[in-house]
């Protein structure tokens, strides 16, 4: 007890911490009052540590510790990283990179002030949506268009605005759960609608639905199994099914896509995607995809329709709890001009990614491999789309393959040293092999991972 008494004394106090010399050098960046709380925070930690039986720190360390928390609190901890994993739309890495176009169109925007809602013939208030709605309605082919802060909001929306305290139907095979804690029973439930499940989980058939309406029903409901596949013994009912019997009805479809797609994805080796003008044109009342999936912009959730059910939407007090702010509609808009364009596969990583010839990815995995001298064999693979699009769907790569061996040099380490970098490059493992894949890097990034393979192999050798 006592010995705990005199490693407390032995603490020095604020001040003294305070007049160390790098304390003082922080102190020409940094306000007093931090440097104060963050020393009063150490000492704290240190009291706790000699109630714990430890002995009391030297000064140095004290203020060596003070300088690492404001180290952490000053350095971003958001950064940039190179996708090396072979998943194009890799939702923990951020999905979609922008085009040059759409960042430079968010720079602009978010620098001043814009017309955000402001109509500049008039002079008087405008709305957010006007900047983008014919753009979506052109592409699209849709009467009217919404763009709300993502997907998943869009969704929510929608059920509320148009099926609380009602029925909506769902095939059971489609009551799935997306990932991040989006499973469509607990939106549904979220959004006061009530959720009819029809058919099993393999099969279900228009007899289904058809039997499931009832006086309460809204709306007939698609949802784009999104990551995983059926397959095997299955029956699913087509759009242009549920749009007449919906008809026949006189109630809705909802066609919550996932990804949504404007590129046939099938001209790239890929299977079918279903494309949102196709669900327009086939009649569904709303259709819901996302903004950083494979139409390859900013997180957003895009909603376009039958103008009768979007000007709900657009007034439920919910639309502007889930709106979407003005630098990402300004990043959307520059990425779907490219679409307009038709130049969507030279502009948008996500396409330039996906339509990069066989030859050119080959070239840069050889490149790649050089770096790593012998430490890399070069393999062929298959890259994955992700986010929810294409279920299994994956195109042909070629690998870097590094370890394997018994020894310190394991994948994980090897992971671990790419990662541990100023910036990090991220591969995957599989069967302890740590494979890069140079088809979801971008080329302007080779060199960044070629100096990293380049500096592994000389500190692995
Ligand atoms: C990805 C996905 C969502 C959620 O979209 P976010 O833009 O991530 O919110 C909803 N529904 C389906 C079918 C999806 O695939």
């Amino acid at each position: 007890m006592l010995e705990m008494e005199t490693e407390f004394r032995r603490l020095p106090g604020v001040d003294k911490i305070l007049a160390s010399e790098r304390l003082v050098r922080l102190a020409e960046t940094y306000p007093h009052s931090l440097l104060v709380d963050l020393a009063r925070k150490q000492l704290e930690y240190e009291r706790r540590s000699i109630a714990g039986g430890r002995a009391a720190s030297s000064l140095d360390k004290i203020v060596a510790a003070i300088v690492s928390r404001v180290q952490v609190l000053e350095s971003p901890g958001l950064r940039p990283v190179v996708n090396a994993t072979g998943v194009i739309l890799h939702t923990n890495l951020g999905r979609a990179p922008l085009s040059g176009e759409a960042v430079a169109a968010m720079e602009a925007v978010a620098r001043g002030y814009s017309n955000l809602e402001f109509d500049l013939d008039s002079g008087a208030r405008g709305s957010r949506q006007v900047h983008i709605e014919s753009l979506l309605c052109q592409l699209t082919g849709a009467e009217a268009a919404l763009v709300v802060n993502n997907n998943a909001s869009a969704v929510l929306l929608g059920l509320t605005a148009l099926a609380r305290r009602k029925e909506v139907i769902v095939s059971r095979g489609q009551a799935v759960e997306i990932g991040g804690g989006f499973r469509i029973p607990d939106v549904m439930r979220q959004s006061g609608a009530r959720l009819v499940e029809v058919g099993t989980t393999n099969c279900t058939y228009i007899n289904d639905f058809e039997q499931a309406i009832s006086p309460r029903t809204a709306a007939l409901m698609r949802v784009h199994s999104s990551n995983f596949r059926l397959m095997g013994f299955t029956s699913e009912v087509s759009l242009e099914d549920l749009v007449a019997l919906a008809e026949r009805n006189d109630l809705l479809v909802l066609d919550d896509l996932g990804s949504g797609c404007f590129l046939d994805t099938t001209g790239f080796g890929l299977a079918a995607e279903p494309m949102v003008p196709q669900s327009v044109a086939l009649g569904a009342g709303l259709v819901f995809f996302s903004g950083d999936k494979l139409v390859g912009g900013p997180q957003a959730g895009i909603i376009v329709g039958k103008q009768q059910f979007v000007a709900k939407l657009r007034k439920h007090p919910l639309a502007r709890a889930v709106r979407i702010d003005k630098v990402r509609l300004a990043g959307l808009a520059a990425t779907l001009v490219h679409y307009l364009k038709g130049e969507a596969t030279t502009k948008i990583p996500v396409w330039r990614m996906i339509s990069a010839p066989r030859a050119e990815i080959e070239q840069r995995v050889e490149r790649w491999a050089l770096a790593a001298r012998g430490m890399a064999r070069v393999i062929e693979g298959e890259t994955m789309i992700g986010g929810g699009s294409l279920p299994g769907g994956t195109l042909p790569t070629g690998l870097v393959a590094l370890g394997g061996q018994q020894g310190r040099n394991t994948a994980q380490v090897l992971g671990r040293k790419l990662r541990a970098r100023q910036v990090p490059v991220i591969g995957r493992i599989s069967e302890d092999v740590l494979l890069l894949d140079p088809r979801s890097v971008l080329p302007e990034e080779d060199e960044v991972v070629i100096q990293a393979l380049r500096d592994l192999a000389a500190v692995v050798k």
